[in-house]
């Protein structure tokens, strides 16, 4: 990855982006989206994603600005849209995969081999060998049995042992400790298990947790990781070289203190290791959940006094199943598109406690409740904004509403300061 800040205009003509429909767009984009011609009456009635590629770009600038010697690979589960994938791979990102399909999608974009991580601690050993037979030679583990077959199936894998990070509760939104890495008594046996299979232990990974509240929590982290390579080297065992600091960032205010953290965390505990040292992280959100903006229609109504009840055309089945898994915070942004052409955004309009549904027959697809809204009418849009991350990746087809059929088009407003 080079320092020098990458145009939102080289992109375009980056393999897997050329010849695609690019919208450039004004600050407000997407009122100017909407209604400009660019969209069919038929298309505006289905939900559909914009990708903004001018946000992407300044996220990548940001955390090459930011965080320059630590190369991200991207955790491809957070989002595979085809076109945002290879944006990143044109904006020179690595990629973090889990399982035989992601890994194809990212080396059908023409990646190399070696710009992957198999950060999936338990593989099925059918993915296992699909990895080795493509040359993907680095993968996580924090299992005896996973030693066992990775030794078995591709024995010139190169390990990272992920590590549980202790952490308080409340750290992360989303914790994954109760599922991921060793605890400290492990280290020694995995290490010991890995050697005897004659498997190289290259480093340490760990995830602190996604939606990180709590920065600090990267320190720990990463002295812990070192106290795993000092015991790799009193057990006499290769030099590590990698260490993994995860993912869990967002892309706020925040990120520059978490940088900062970061960054003397591993001046601290890698100083006598570095120059030698490789230091890679795994951001899934911080990359994906402000380049999209969702819009969904508004496909129907119900008036119950002086309660508004909309229903639109996504919902947690689909791809709002983040209010379940994520416990994410949704903005509902009025479009009133049909109902008020001259003042589609409904500035100053009056507002009525509202209440939104999903299209689907679960009383649960709530989407919105007790929120204010303006008077909408149905074939409206709700917009909702930072729509990218655990979002369409997880959606379903729940009672024939396919989440897989919701279209992305690609635009570009100006690079917001970041
Ligand atoms: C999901 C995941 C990530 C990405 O996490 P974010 O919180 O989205 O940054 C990174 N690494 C692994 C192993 C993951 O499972």
């Amino acid at each position: 990855m080079g320092s020098d800040p990458i145009s939102v205009h080289a992109l375009i003509n980056a393999p897997g982006l050329k010849g695609k429909t690019v919208t450039s767009l004004s600050r407000d984009g997407l009122e100017d989206f909407v209604m400009s011609k660019n969209l069919k009456t038929q298309e505006l009635e289905e939900p559909f994603f914009l990708l903004d590629l001018g946000t992407l770009v300044s996220l990548m600038n940001k955390w090459t600005r930011s965080l320059p010697s630590i190369q991200p690979f991207y955790a491809v589960k957070c989002n595979p849209n085809p076109a945002f994938l290879s944006a990143l791979a044109a904006l020179g990102a690595s990629f973090d995969c889990a399982s035989k399909a992601e890994i194809e999608a990212i080396l059908a974009l023409r990646v190399s081999a070696d710009r992957i991580v198999f950060a999936n601690t338990c593989k099925a050993n059918a993915h296992i060998r699909y990895a080795a037979s493509v040359g993907v030679n680095l993968a996580t583990f924090d299992s005896i049995e996973e030693v066992e077959k990775i030794g078995r199936w591709h024995p010139k894998c190169a390990l990272l042992l992920r590590i549980k990070p202790l952490l308080d509760d409340g750290v992360a939104r989303l914790p994954l400790g109760a599922k991921f890495g060793a605890l400290p008594e492990e280290v020694v046996p995995l290490l010991q298990a890995a050697r005897a299979a004659r498997l190289y232990v290259a480093g340490v990974s760990f995830h602190v947790g996604s939606v990180v509240l709590d920065s600090t929590a990267y320190r720990g982290a990463i002295a812990a990781a070192r106290a795993v390579f000092d015991t790799a080297t009193e057990l006499g065992m290769a030099k590590m070289n990698i260490l993994d600091i995860g993912g869990g960032f967002t892309a706020g205010s925040q990120f520059d203190e978490t940088a900062a953290i970061i960054k003397a965390a591993v001046n601290t505990y890698f100083d006598s290791e570095l120059p030698g040292l490789r230091v890679i992280a795994e951001p899934g959100r911080f990359f994906a959940e402000t380049s999209f903006t969702l819009a969904a229609n508004i496909i129907g109504k119900r008036v119950r006094g002086t309660l508004r009840e909309y229903w639109i055309n996504d919902g947690i089945y689909g791809s709002m199943n983040c209010i379940i898994h994520h416990n994410a915070p949704l903005t509902a942004i009025p479009f009133a598109r049909t109902s008020n052409s001259v003042n589609p955004t409904c500035r100053e309009a009056q507002t009525y406690i509202s209440t939104v549904f999903g299209p689907t027959c679960d009383p649960l697809d709530t989407v919105l409740r007790e929120c204010q809204l303006p008077e909408m009418q149905v074939n409206d849009l709700l917009v909702f904004p930072n729509m990218g991350a655990y979002t369409a990746a997880s959606g379903s087809s729940f009672n024939g509403f396919k989440t897989s059929a919701i279209a992305t088009h690609l635009v570009i407003t100006p690079a917001i300061a970041n």
